[in-house]
């Protein structure tokens, strides 16, 4: 597709400086984040794998400026992360689509919010609609879509505002196995024709390793980064390709460790 504005695209890196997060609750604190450092490169995919409580949500809510930071910072680009930004695309576990929006109209949103002009609007999304191939669902509202239906719109809808980042928490928890691995398949040809960095947070190993350049291995308790693992392997990857069992075995390793 072309999300053509050319050199805006893929300009953006992350960087992630020394976070640490200690959340205050009754009784002792948690610390969810200890000082946690690592960059992703211009169009690079990386993913952030760890279990469960080892803070990849605390820090997908700081990356996206939804979360302060105890200690640390978030540099997009050049610029400090400091709340919710233009230049980023996020997409949640849960779909958080508008549901008295239309396809096209969560899709529009961010568009609309920018004061993009309505004849822009509707061409833009147009491509994302044939981007995520759900040109004949565009006025149909999210409680009539499946759930890989909607994670497409949310996917759409995050990269309507063309965004340098797109950061994404767990978006194929909710769906069932056979669109996840779908769902994985479209979110790397996006990733490969619109050039975007993507930021891309999940429990799930097989999917790092299916998905990932790089994949930054989370420890818990507190939540820090145990190892960054480089996945050089030739894409589309499968389960059955040669190597892909043992980066399986190595980030698995990590994990337990
Ligand atoms: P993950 O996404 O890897 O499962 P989270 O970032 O959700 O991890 O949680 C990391 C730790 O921080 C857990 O111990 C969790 O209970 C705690 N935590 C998360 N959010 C809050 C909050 N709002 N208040 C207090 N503790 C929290
Ligand atoms: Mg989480």
């Amino acid at each position: 597709m072309a999300i053509e504005d050319g050199e805006r695209v893929a300009e953006t890196g992350v960087r992630v400086d020394g976070v640490s997060k200690q959340y205050r609750s009754e009784g002792s604190p948690v610390q969810a984040l200890r000082n946690v450092t690592f960059d992703v490169t211009k169009g690079e995919f990386v993913c952030l794998v760890g279990p469960s409580g080892s803070g990849k949500t605390t820090l997908f809510r700081i990356i996206a400026g939804l979360e302060e930071p105890t200690k640390g910072m978030v540099f997009l680009g050049d610029a400090p992360v400091k709340e919710p930004g233009t230049n980023m695309g996020v997409v949640f576990q849960e779909y958080h689509l508008f549901p008295w929006r239309t396809v096209r109209g969560n899709i529009a949103f961010g568009l609309e919010k920018q004061g993009t002009p309505a004849d822009e609007r509707t061409e833009r999304v147009d491509r994302l609609l044939e981007l995520i191939g759900l040109e004949e669902f565009a006025d149909s509202y999210p409680n009539q879509l499946s759930g890989g239906m909607k994670q497409r719109v949310g996917i759409a809808r995050a990269l309507a505002i063309d965004p340098g980042l797109l950061l994404m928490d767990e978006p194929f928890g909710a769906v069932d196995a056979q669109t996840r691995r779908m769902l994985q398949d479209e979110l790397l040809e996006i990733w490969q024709e619109t050039k975007k960095t993507v930021l891309f947070v999940t429990h799930d190993v097989e999917e790092a390793v299916r998905l990932a350049d790089r994949i930054v291995v989370m420890s818990s308790e507190p939540g820090a980064v145990r190892e960054t693992v480089t996945v050089d392997l030739p894409r589309p990857r499968s389960r059955s390709d040669p190597g892909f069992g043992e980066y399986y075995e190595q980030v698995l390793d990590l994990i337990r460790e």
